[in-house]
């Protein structure tokens, strides 16, 4: 039994008001672009659904193009394709988006004089914030930092901990990669993610991040609408979770399809208020509608 991701209290709200229902894109017609979601949409824990393999065979012959997209920032971009060539599905770099990624672009964006970091992160992730140019400071107090990062540390020790802490307490500006308290096992363990290191840090000093990225933010669709060039409306969020995907798709003004592969039952999909632009049951079905959008588009 999977567990559900409570996420934590966000301390940024720039939310976009939903339009009201009855203006709400609730077709494909113009989807160019899906943001999928990783398990419980393309797999659960290590098994690729049968439908996957065939759905971006369909997407290629659509012409419709595809980024695999994740909260999870204790992987880098480089351990997630391998983990995908694993499974059967050859991506490229540019086909992946995690919370690591949306971090590295919103220093860049929001915060371009900040290098040095005091990282909470696994060897993968400060591996790659390193490969985007930012210095990984020291566990000393001599050593500086411009800013703390928190991410899903799965190799936390307390030292580490103890001086993120000493930092945040300092008012240095405080980030985190995403809101989970717990990552979703199918394993006999709890998966203590970002959000409860967070709860930890605002327990010890006071204070949450001054920003959570990942979702259900719109920052991570921001991002990969401008990768692409796309409006909101050209791109379709597909995932199993009402709370962060279809929330994400909602506050981005994207195109919401929730799966029924996942979390998310169908009853509960029925209840959501708001509802999601689709609902389908999975991928198979998805790729009928994407067919059938197409035909239409197509005058066919
Ligand atoms: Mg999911």
């Amino acid at each position: 039994m999977k567990k559900r991701v409570v996420p934590m209290p966000q301390t940024r709200r720039r939310v976009r008001p939903a339009p009201p229902k009855r203006e709400r894109n609730h077709s494909l017609h113009g989807v160019r672009h899906l943001a999928l979601d990783m398990d419980g949409t393309i797999y659960s824990g290590g098994t690729l659904f049968a439908e996957t393999l065939p759905f971006l065979d369909l997407l290629k012959r659509l012409g419709v193009g595809h980024t695999f997209l994740t909260n999870n920032s204790s992987k880098s971009a480089r351990d997630y394709l391998t983990r995908l060539r694993r499974l059967g599905i050859a991506a490229e770099p540019g086909q992946l988006y995690t919370s690591t990624q949306a971090m590295i672009e919103h220093l860049r964006e929001r915060h371009p004089a900040v290098r040095r970091l005091f990282i909470l992160g696994t060897p993968s992730m400060i591996e790659e914030m390193a490969g985007a140019g930012f210095v990984s400071t020291a566990d000393s107090a001599g050593d500086e930092p411009e800013a703390v990062v928190v991410g899903f540390d799965t190799t936390l020790c307390y030292a580490r901990l103890c001086r993120a802490a000493w930092w945040v307490e300092r008012g240095k500006p405080y980030f985190a990669t995403h809101p989970d308290r717990v990552c979703p096992t199918d394993e006999p363990t709890v998966l203590v993610d970002c959000g409860a290191i967070c709860a930890a840090l605002k327990e010890a000093t006071g204070r949450w991040p001054d920003v959570v990225l990942g979702k259900p933010d719109p920052c991570m669709i921001r991002g990969i609408l401008c990768r692409h060039n796309l409006q909101p409306h050209n791109l379709a969020m597909v995932g199993d979770r009402l709370y962060t995907d279809m929330a994400m798709a909602r506050r981005a003004g994207a195109v919401g399809v929730l799966v029924l592969t996942g979390e998310t039952k169908a009853q509960e999909a029925q209840r959501a208020v708001p509802p999601p632009d689709l609902v389908v049951s999975g991928l198979a079905e998805l790729g009928k509608q994407l067919r059938n959008a197409r035909n239409r588009d197509d005058g066919k």
